[in-house]
């Protein structure tokens, strides 16, 4: 267990490290010499130095046993240095992971204090030339090595692509067909017919190592075989995706708040037409203000899977991992594209962090499960809740919100409310016009159950805001007045979303007759939606004037 304390320390250990080593000037060169930097990766897993890696290895095996609030903070912080550096050193940590879900108690004492006393360097090898998205169509093989009677080891072949720290990791977990399916193995470097290719060129995050891999008959022994069975690989990577797409989600966060972070105080200095761009309200509004509203909309929603997971009473929370990357990753491309725009010309240049942070947050939409993979997760998922609630799902979690609505009506939980109840009509109509025949409709399903979710927990992290009920260790960048006008501003996009691209998916894919359209434009609320959309401006007016420190503190109050 970590404390908050200690947490805050690791954090701020963390700051002090990349000030000193890793300033923009530095970062920007080895961007451009496309350099991973080793020495600095490892002094950050050296338990004896930054020890980066201790956070998320259990105490018993050596480290200080953090859960998912703490390795989403961690992550998040990582991000906003260099999302290279922290693709490099997380990768041990997803590296790592078939061994904490899966693993003998032998397998896990061994690998996970290794990890911890001698900061090991993982990475994560599942994915291959052939096998992306879909990672059933799996080449690489392990057979088994017979010895008297009993298996003794396995011979893998086969190919890896993408792999992060590919080039550099002491240690990979190699995901491998055996003859009982697919199961992870772990392949140290050095092996004999184990080899990797230069690192890639890319587009972005180029201070991380990424390599193809090869193996050509590389033997293991049997004690290499992750969790002493075949066949649980899929399984195993399945059970931590809830924890590693929150990772993800938190690199998101924190490239985007990166971006903004930047292109805030540059537009209080660029005059133009008289007056610094921080005062024009086209400016602040278009390409600040909502993109501060999507990133809080993540956090929110990242924040309360890290402390469900935390408190351990639910299952692998796969699909709150999905929402939670899809909607983090997604606004942290958004806000850093919206960064270069903010700084005109200087935007475009190699000269300013921006360009590089909006190559680097791209990556977040494809690792770890793309977009459009996590849109289709996130429906399936949510359509077999809305089938097996008769339709109630949404309904349901948005009376909670009106609830909370009637207690706290400056938390935006009405317009989210609306958001919810029009995304459970949207599900209904498809349900009956059978649309999830369609893969795009499916797709843009699972985009609207995003922001109707996010928007509901904005609206609940902001009441517990307001009631000083946050846990500690939450994010505290806005005051309870603040994160109740985000909430209202992301709430209303939420809810207009939902109710208007429902209407298009719905009409768009025909079939529904004049009379059955008006009924279900009626049941979505529009006019609701449209109402709730009065005071938009002057919630933005305010979000704007606190981040460019111009309020001095108010007190919570309805819109
Ligand atoms: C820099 C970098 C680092 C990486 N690090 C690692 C690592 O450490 N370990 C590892 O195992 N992998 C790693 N990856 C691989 C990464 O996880 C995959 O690139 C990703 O899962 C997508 O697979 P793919 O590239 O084969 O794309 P594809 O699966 O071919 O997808 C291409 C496009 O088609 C879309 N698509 C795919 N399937 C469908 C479908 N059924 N319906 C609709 N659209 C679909 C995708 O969303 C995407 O837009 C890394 C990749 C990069 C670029």
């Amino acid at each position: 267990m970590i404390t908050a304390k200690t947490l805050k320390l690791s954090l701020k250990s963390l700051k002090d490290f990349a000030k000193k080593r890793l300033p923009d000037e530095t970062l920007i060169q080895l961007d451009e010499r496309d350099e991973c930097p080793l020495e600095i990766v490892r002094h950050m897993c050296d338990p004896d130095k930054l020890g980066i890696q201790l956070l998320f290895i259990p105490e018993e095996f050596g480290g200080m046993g953090g859960g998912a609030f703490d390795v989403y903070c961690v992550c998040e912080e990582m991000a906003r240095i260099d999302l290279g550096i922290a693709t490099a050193v997380l990768a041990t940590f997803l590296g790592s992971d078939p061994i904490t879900v899966g693993a003998t108690a032998e397998q896990k004492k061994l690998w996970l204090s290794r990890i911890a006393e001698e900061g090991l360097l993982f990475a994560y090898g599942a994915t291959e030339p052939e096998a992306g998205s879909d990672l059933g169509n799996l080449r690489t093989t392990a057979d088994r090595v017979m010895q008297d009677g009993r298996v003794a080891g396995y011979k893998i072949n086969g190919n890896k692509q993408w792999i992060s720290n590919g080039g550099v990791a002491d240690v990979c977990t190699v995901l491998a067909n055996t003859p009982a399916g697919p199961s992870w193995f772990i392949v140290e470097k050095g092996a004999k017919g184990f080899t990797h290719d230069e690192p890639e060129d890319k587009h972005g995050i180029r201070l991380s190592n990424t390599a193809a891999l090869a193996l050509n008959d590389v033997y293991v022994d049997a004690d290499r075989l992750i969790g002493g069975v075949e066949g649980q690989g899929l399984n195993q990577a399945q059970a931590v995706f809830g924890y590693t797409r929150l990772m993800v989600a938190a690199f998101g966060l924190g490239g985007g708040w990166a971006a903004l972070d930047r292109a805030i105080p540059y537009s209080t200095k660029r005059i133009q037409a008289g007056a610094p761009l921080s005062e024009k309200q086209g400016y602040t509004h278009k390409l600040i203000v909502p993109h501060a509203a999507r990133l809080e909309a993540a956090r929110a929603y990242i924040e309360e899977t890290a402390q469900r997971i935390d408190a351990g009473s639910e299952g692998s929370l796969n699909t709150e991992g999905a929402i939670a990357k899809y909607m983090a990753s997604e606004a942290g491309n958004a806000a850093a594209e919206a960064s270069i725009q903010a700084l005109g010309g200087y935007g475009y240049t190699h000269e300013y962090m921006v360009e590089k942070i909006s190559r680097d947050v791209r990556i977040t939409t494809i690792y770890e499960g793309t977009s459009e993979i996590m849109e289709m997760t996130i429906s399936r998922d949510r359509w077999q809740l809305h089938l097996k609630t008769r339709g109630q799902h949404y309904h349901d979690q948005a009376r909670e919100l009106e609830a909370l609505d009637a207690r706290h009506p400056e938390v935006g939980a009405g317009a989210a409310a609306l958001a919810l109840h029009a995304l459970a009509e949207v599900m209904e109509k498809a349900r009956l016009a059978r649309l999830t025949r369609y893969q795009h409709i499916l797709l843009r399903l699972g985009e609207l159950i995003a922001f109707a979710e996010c928007a509901g927990s904005l609206a609940r992290r902001a009441a517990l805001m307001a009631e000083g009920k946050l846990e500690e260790k939450a994010s505290r960048r806005f005051d309870a007045a603040a994160l109740a006008a985000l909430s209202r501003v992301f709430a209303r996009e939420a809810a207009l979303k939902v109710a208007e691209e429902g209407l298009r998916w719905v009409a768009g894919a025909g079939g529904v007759s004049a009379a059955e359209m008006a009924l279900f434009e009626n049941s979505l609320g529009l006019p609701a939606v449209h109402q709730a959309q009065a005071g938009l401006i002057s919630d933005m007016d305010y979000v704007a004037d606190v981040l460019y420190g111009r309020t001095t503190k108010r007190t919570v109050q309805a819109a």
